[in-house]
């Protein structure tokens, strides 16, 4: 039958439409924030503060490097719908800006209400005093990227969060508020545990593989001696490890940590040379099995360096 010969239907029909769009509205205050973030960590720190009023997805698996995710053309189709983009920033996760260019959202381009750059009011380390080139390996000129790996800057991020949530939902702004206020009550109780079960520690000299623990090994009070890579992003090569295990041997380093993507014979061939040992530690959310959250991470990585300090 066609429509357009009865009288009215056509009527009919847009009082329908316009009905179900009434009923509609109230389901559009409920429609959940759409969150993307670069890593694990901000998605699971997101989902903390969001709670059950914010959809996250994430653009990276945790067992990737950070530096090095190739980003998909269909990522772009979760950037064109987002209301927020989480990002680690300081150049750690410049995969993303191509798919923030691509999408065309205004609400996330730089700039945008919901671009959100996690490393806002974090106190940086490492920003380089001298000039920067090709030669001095990945280099990062903002300074050390690997911030999230100290649990207090965690708190930051989640700060950072909540801001942008507020700001583009303000209607569940004090359900944000008090989703964050737990949060950091948690993180600073757990903080508080992690330094006293790496106290007895204090002051060890620790390698690193890449220099991504800086955070860290500062928040506890060690003391970063070296690392397997000759700089940054760049592979160990023999003459670099054989001058790091004289160093280690004579310096008195007993711990190499490492992110389980990286390739674990030159820590191995280190630990037979020098008697130290490896920590193979989950840098984020997903790194490695059954460590599903952001404080699970921290609290890993905790127990396996005082572990392996013993
Ligand atoms: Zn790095």
């Amino acid at each position: 039958m066609n429509r357009s010969f009865i009288p009215g239907v056509g009527r009919w029909i847009s009082l329908l439409a316009a009905g179900l769009s009434l009923l509609a509205l109230p389901g559009a205050a409920f429609a959940k924030v759409n969150i993307v973030a670069t890593t694990t960590d901000l998605m699971d720190i997101a989902r903390s503060i969001g709670g059950n009023k914010v959809d996250v997805t994430v653009l990276s698996r945790g067992v990737d490097n950070p530096h090095a995710v190739e980003p998909r053309p269909s990522q772009v189709i979760k950037l064109t719908q987002a209301a927020l983009l989480l990002r680690i920033g300081m150049d750690l996760d410049m995969w993303v800006d191509s798919l923030i260019d691509a999408a065309r959202n205004g609400n996330i381009a730089r700039g945008g209400k919901g671009y959100v750059d996690c490393s806002t009011g974090i106190k940086r380390l490492e920003i380089p005093t001298e000039r920067v080139d090709a030669s001095m390996g990945d280099i990062h000129i903002y300074g050390n990227p690997h911030y999230w790996l100290d649990p207090l800057n965690g708190k930051i991020i989640a700060r950072n969060i909540l801001n942008a949530l507020q700001r583009v939902d303000p209607s569940n702004a004090e359900s944000y508020a008090a989703n964050f206020r737990e949060y950091a009550r948690t993180l600073d109780q757990k903080a508080d545990a992690w330094e006293r079960q790496l106290a007895p520690f204090k002051g060890a000299k620790i390698v690193t593989y890449h220099k991504s623990l800086i955070y860290f090994l500062k928040r506890f009070g060690f003391v970063q001696f070296g690392e397997v890579e000759p700089k940054p992003g760049i592979k160990p090569s023999p003459s670099h490890v054989n001058q790091l295990i004289r160093e280690m041997k004579s310096g008195g380093a007993k711990v190499i940590m490492m992110e389980p993507f990286y390739e674990k014979r030159y820590p191995d061939l280190i630990a037979r040379e020098t008697g130290a040992k490896v920590a193979v530690v989950p840098p984020s959310v997903n790194s490695m099995k059954g460590i599903d959250t952001y404080i699970e991470v921290m609290d890993a990585i905790v127990s396996r360096v005082a572990e392996a300090l013993k």
